[in-house]
Formats: C-alpha cells, structure tokens, sequence
C-alpha cells in the first residue's frame, strides 16, 4: 500500500495523468480530487453513469480519446467512481498499449469493498454481465469514506449487500453490518476480499467463494436492465443470496433456521427496490445462466453455504430446483 505521498511522487512523475470518471461523481467530487492528488495537469474523461456505460463501446470511444490525447505507456489512469468506472476503467487502461498503469479511487461502498479490489476488470457484453474482461491489478486503491457523504441511500445498500456477503462466506461477524455502523466495517470488508483473491487470483479455486449470491445475482440484474426500475448490483445480490441460500438448505445442509433467520436482512437489502419480476417471467430469467463463467458443460453450480462462514463451491443443482428457488425468495423477500 502507498501512502497519499508517494501515490502523488508517482502520479507526478508519469507523462500524462486521465482521470475517468462519471457525471454524477465528477459534479460533486472532481475537484476534490485534483486538489487531493495534486493533479493540475491532468486530463478529464467524464462519462455518464449507469451500468449502460459498461460497454466495449464506451471502451473503444476511452481507448480512441486516449490515443487523441497521447496517452502511452508511461500515462497513468485514475478510475474515479463506483464499480462501473473501475470495472470499466481497469479494462480500458489493462487493454490499451498492452497496458497501462491505473489507479482506483472508489466513490461508492461497494466499489470500497469489493469492485475496486481484485484486479477483474471488463464490460458487458451480449446481454450478460462481465462477459469481456482481464485481470489486472491497479497499482493502488485509495479508499475515502468521505466521498460517501453524497451517496444516495440506495447505493449505500447496495455496498451493503456485498459486506452482508462477506459475513456469508468468511467472518460471520459481518453480518451485523448496517446503515449506521458500515464505516467501521469497510477496512475488515477489504482485508477478507484481498485474502481470498490472495489465494486464487485467477478464480480457478478458492476465489469462487466471492461468486456467492452472484449467479442468480447476475441473472436478476442483466433481466432488471429492461425494466423501468433496473436493481442495483447489491440489491441483485442480495436477491441472489436468498435463492442460494434456499438452495443450501435443499442441497447443502445448511439448517432452515439460518435462512429464515436471514430473509429480514435481505429484506432490508431489497426495501428500496422496485421489482418487475413476476413468476412467468423466471424462465427468462434463468436463460443467461447458461452463458456463466461458473457453470460447465450445461450444468448450474453454485457456491452453496453448508454453514454460516463454510461456502462450498462448485454444487451442481438442476434448473427445476433453481426456478422453484427463485419463486420460493421472490414470495419471502419483496
Ligand atoms: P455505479 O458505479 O454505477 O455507481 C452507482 C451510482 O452511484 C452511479 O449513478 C454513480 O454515478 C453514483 N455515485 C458513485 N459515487 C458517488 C458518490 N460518491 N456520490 C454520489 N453518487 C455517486 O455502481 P456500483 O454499485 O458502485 O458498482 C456496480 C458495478 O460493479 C457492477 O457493474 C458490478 O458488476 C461491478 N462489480 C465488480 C466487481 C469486481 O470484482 N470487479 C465486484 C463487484 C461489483
């Protein structure tokens, strides 16, 4: 980790300093941050914000204003903004001249504690999420709970939803996170995502872990996405946890009590989401499963809990088991 000093010894000795950022961080923060990093010369790309952005798109239009600015492979880019901005942003700068160096400076709670972190970059792509990425890790996350202060509520929820997982999977004492007391939670939120990606870098093994929640996750997203009312990542999430957790009692053994312990948090996750989604639409729901990074030759696994804190990777379930899933949460949680 380097300090604020160094951070603005290496910024400072690079050709040129882009910063990417999003409308809405850019209008309340932009130039904060310039002061913060000393960044007078530094070049601006603002986007608009939304889960739309992240696209090969709006990654080739970044990658053109790059080279029309004469970035090369000494230029250093600031990925400033929630997970959209680092997740799009580390794909551009690990894409561009073989890549380059970039910094993430998260500007939302679930990019503090988990999008930022990691090194897996990339966009959207044929309707699924993250189907084009790379791993590649910023050269520093510097991480500012200040810049939460103009977080609306709902994104603060959905930051949220990732450190309730965190206490699914590793250190059940996340699981008393909430609106009031997150701050003391973040730094505890990072140390167990860079332990695990620590140990599985390239999500072969133990990584797999992070993906709890996230298969359904992504399919309640992606199918949000043309709906009025789109989910965010975390309240996508946190719908997913429930089904896994249903699933775990069906096939993991996990005890009933866990997960009718836990459908108030998930509850709570959810309670400024609007859903669209009703019974006959699960089947178009589950479509996208097939296209899961997790899921081989046709089968749908999942990462299942046999107990609070004990994740178990890779349990097949059949398609029948996850649609039933689905409308037994959907009945519980909204
Ligand atoms: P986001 O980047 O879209 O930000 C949410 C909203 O908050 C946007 O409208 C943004 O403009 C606004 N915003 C950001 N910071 C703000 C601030 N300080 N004040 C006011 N408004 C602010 O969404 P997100 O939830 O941060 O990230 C979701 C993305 O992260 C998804 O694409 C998801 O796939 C990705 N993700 C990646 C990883 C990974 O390991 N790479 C992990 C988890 C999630």
């Amino acid at each position: 980790m380097m300090t604020h000093e160094e951070l603005k010894q290496v910024l400072a000795e690079a050709s040129k300093v882009f910063v990417l950022t999003d409308e809405n961080v850019a209008m309340y923060w932009l130039t904060e941050l310039e002061h913060w990093l000393g960044l007078a010369g530094a070049s601006e790309i603002v986007i608009k914000p939304g889960e739309s952005q992240k696209t090969l798109q709006t990654a080739q239009r970044l990658w053109k204003t790059l080279l029309k600015q004469g970035a090369d492979r000494h230029s250093i880019l600031i990925n400033f903004g929630g997970g959209v901005i680092t997740d799009l942003g580390g794909f551009v700068a690990s894409c561009y001249q073989r890549g380059i160096r970039f910094v993430n400076v998260p500007t939302t709670l679930l990019a503090m504690v988990d999008a930022a972190i990691g090194g897996k970059n990339g966009v959207d792509f044929g309707g699924c999420k993250n189907q084009i990425g790379t791993f590649a890790e910023p050269l520093e996350v510097m991480v500012s709970p200040v810049l939460l202060s103009t977080l609306p509520d709902r994104e603060l929820l959905s930051g949220l939803a990732e450190m309730v997982k965190y206490g699914f999977i590793a250190d059940p004492s996340m699981l008393g996170v909430h609106q009031n007391n997150y701050e003391q939670y973040i730094l505890r939120a990072g140390q167990i995502k860079r332990e695990i990606v620590a140990q599985d870098y390239t999500d072969q093994g133990k990584r797999k872990i992070l993906n709890f929640g996230h298969t359904l996750g992504h399919a309640f997203e992606s199918f949000s996405y043309n709906t009025p009312c789109p989910l965010t990542h975390g309240e996508a999430v946190a719908a997913g946890m429930g089904c896994a957790l249903w699933l775990s009692v069906q096939q993991c053994g996990l005890s009933e009590q866990v997960f009718r312990n836990y459908v108030p948090k998930l509850k709570y996750l959810l309670n400024k989401a609007e859903w669209q989604l009703k019974e006959e639409d699960v089947p178009a729901l589950l479509k996208p499963l097939a296209h899961d990074k997790k899921n081989r030759a046709g089968q749908l696994r999942f990462v299942l809990l046999a107990e609070v804190g004990h994740p178990v990777c890779d349990c097949e379930v059949s398609e029948s088991l996850v649609r039933q899933a689905v409308v037994e949460v959907l009945n519980v949680i909204r």
